[in-house]
């Protein structure tokens, strides 16, 4: 498929996990594909394996600074001409209990997963506000944006946080043309969530978790991601959809 022929898309958290995978399935289905995430390092590592350079801008990038975002946004359409697409991957973990949380790394999360998102769609839509070209933006939430999950409170608010913002942003960039969804995730395999899967038992638990019996791969998320920026999915915004092998699909029975 060549769906992303001539479009522009740009992905944060780019450089591992759900991100790179996205940024694969793009630049494979014909896209240019603009990746940010916060090591400069890795970013340019990953940016280097595709062999259509002109297709391909690499940068250093933290999501949750306002300078940083509109500077990115203004970059990549400089160099491209255009925008069509973003999907919002980066994040980090955030551990901790009402009763134990503490409020700097409660910050650190909420400017990471919550602000981050956020300031990068406000960016691409003060950008795109006029344009006549298809628009669409994917957030990555999570389960943890859809349920409680005790022990995570961090990383819950600023998820809820995304699944909330994603809503309010379909409705107020509907009149714009321009879609706004987010992916609620499983589990799935990547670095961010390797300390659980080099666990035996731990990794046993979480796939008794999922319907299908097993955790999802970070391809699994490109595929449905790639399909919500096309315009198979042009009546869809404002949604948060479980992309989860049915682990928040029912309550289990007593
Ligand atoms: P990942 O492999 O750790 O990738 C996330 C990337 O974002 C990392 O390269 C990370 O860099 C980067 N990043 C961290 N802080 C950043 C910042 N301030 N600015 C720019 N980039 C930053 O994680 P993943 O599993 O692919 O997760 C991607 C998204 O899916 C996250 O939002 C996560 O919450 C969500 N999600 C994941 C799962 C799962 O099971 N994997 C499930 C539900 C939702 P560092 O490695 O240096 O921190």
């Amino acid at each position: 498929m060549n769906r992303f022929n001539g479009k522009v898309v740009l992905v944060t958290g780019a450089a591992s996990g759900i991100g790179a995978a996205c940024v694969q399935r793009l630049y494979d289905e014909g896209a240019s594909v603009a990746l940010a995430d916060i090591n400069p390092q890795l970013i340019d590592e990953v940016a280097s394996r595709f062999t259509d350079t002109e297709r391909v801008f690499g940068a250093a990038l933290d999501v949750s600074s306002p300078e940083q975002t509109t500077a990115f946004v203004a970059a990549v359409q400089k160099k491209f001409g255009q925008l069509n697409g973003l999907i919002n991957c980066a994040g980090i973990k955030g551990v901790g209990s009402v009763l134990d949380a503490d409020i700097e790394d409660w910050k650190n999360v909420m400017a990471v997963n919550l602000d981050g998102t956020f300031l990068m769609c406000q960016a691409f839509a003060r950008a795109v506000r006029d344009d006549q070209t298809s628009r669409a933006i994917v957030n990555i939430s999570s389960g943890a944006g859809i349920l409680g999950v005790p022990n995570r409170m961090p990383y819950v608010a600023s998820k809820f946080g995304v699944s909330g913002i994603t809503r309010t942003m379909g409705a107020e960039l509907g009149p714009y043309g321009i879609r706004v969804n987010a992916i609620a995730p499983g589990m799935v395999r990547t670095p961010f969530t390797a300390y659980m899967f080099n666990d035996p038992e731990k990794a046993k638990r979480i796939r008794a978790a999922h319907a299908i019996g097993r955790e999802g791969e970070p391809e699994e998320i490109a595929a449905v991601a790639a399909f919500l920026l096309t315009d198979d999915a042009s009546f869809m915004t404002g949604a948060v959809v479980s992309v989860d092998g049915g682990q928040t699909a029912c309550i289990a029975s007593v």
